[in-house]
């Protein structure tokens, strides 16, 4: 199969032939259609997470954000077939530790993700375990590029907003950081009704944001984001969501709560902070803070999602950028060094 591999840490992404993967019994390889680029592609290819055990063997082949149509599925697959087009959520499951036999697959104790732990999108080949478990049928009518988007950034921030903040109408919500990941949450919490402010130091991601709903956007680089949310929404947001993972989203958005606030962390660290951002310990507590960490989603939530979308209430398809070829990986992933990308990239010719 042809694929952008990863040869190295930093080393130009460089696209070949590689073996097809094999079927496994509960298996099904998907052929892959449209696979977005995600920072966390970005972060795996210039050496971060060796602090959460992350370690590749090369070639690798990342991307994990991607869905396609199934050609062939292993002999104890039951639910899915050759020929059928499929979402793949990235945060898949065992199906037998505790966490998944009460359905958070998300977090499951054995967790595996394509790009990560196998062989990903960034070929044309993927071969997905448990695909019973960890495979979304596609609804009839949404193109691949759209079903691209639901595979990691979208979705996070849907169980991220939904399940984990329980973002409710009325309620102000500040956005820090608008990448992927971050507009996904501007235009899904406008979808609940809650009032968006969007914060970030490019102004043409801001641009984007107010397209997707933010209401208020706050350029961080002018203006010190806590104090300007602290006087748009008199008192603080009721939910602030670092979408980035660095320190200064991070304590940006603590800092922008209001009393008995919740902060939702979403964005994953990278080199300068390796894990670790201090919090402001006694602000916490005098203000009864809550906080609430999101990773991935469980395939079983993508049913709530998909019904918003098809009944037009939510749109993934305009946080789509650009579409890009195969060749032009290594050139995104150099952009993202400096946040020089814009909403989704999406790589569509294989
Ligand atoms: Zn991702
Ligand atoms: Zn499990």
């Amino acid at each position: 199969m042809r694929a952008a591999t990863m040869e190295g840490v930093k080393q130009p992404i460089v696209v070949r032939d590689l073996p097809d993967p094999k079927i496994e019994a509960n298996g099904a390889i998907i052929r892959v259609e449209a696979n977005g680029i995600c920072r966390s592609d970005w972060h795996a290819w210039v050496g971060d997470w060796t602090w959460i055990g992350l370690e590749f063997e090369f070639p690798h082949v990342l991307g994990h954000e991607f869905c396609g149509v199934v050609e062939e599925v292993g002999h104890e697959v039951e639910r899915f077939a050759a020929g059928d087009r499929v979402l793949v959520p990235f945060s898949q499951g065992c199906g037998a530790c505790e966490q998944c036999l009460v359905g958070n697959t998300n977090v499951c104790e054995n967790g595996v993700s394509p790009g990560f732990s196998y062989w990903g999108g960034f070929g044309r080949l993927s071969q997905v375990p448990l695909a019973d478990l960890n495979l979304v049928a596609m609804p009839e009518r949404m193109t691949f590029l759209e079903g691209a988007a639901l595979g990691c950034r979208y979705m996070t921030a849907f169980h991220g907003v939904v399940d984990r903040a329980r973002v409710s109408a009325g309620e102000w919500v500040a956005v820090h950081g608008c990448g992927g990941v971050g507009l996904s949450v501007v235009q899904i919490a406008t979808a609940l009704g809650a009032n968006v402010i969007a914060v970030d130091i490019d102004p043409a991601k801001l641009d984007f944001a107010e397209r997707v709903g933010a209401v208020e956007t706050v350029l961080a680089t002018s203006t010190d984001p806590v104090a300007a949310i602290q006087e748009i929404t008199k008192g603080g947001a009721h939910v602030a969501v670092d979408a980035l993972g660095i320190r200064a989203t991070c304590q940006n958005a603590l800092g922008s709560l209001r009393i008995r606030g919740r902060h939702l962390q979403i964005g994953q660290t990278g080199h300068d902070e390796q894990g670790l951002i201090e919090f402001p310990i006694d602000v916490m507590l005098g203000k009864e803070l809550t906080v609430v960490a999101s990773q991935g989603m469980p395939a079983s939530r993508y049913g709530a999602m998909l019904n918003m979308i098809e009944k037009g209430r939510l749109a993934p398809s305009l946080l789509i950028s650009r579409t890009v070829a195969l060749e032009e990986c290594g050139e995104v992933m150099d952009a993202m060094a400096d946040y020089g990308t814009l909403g989704f990239p999406v790589i569509d010719r294989y």
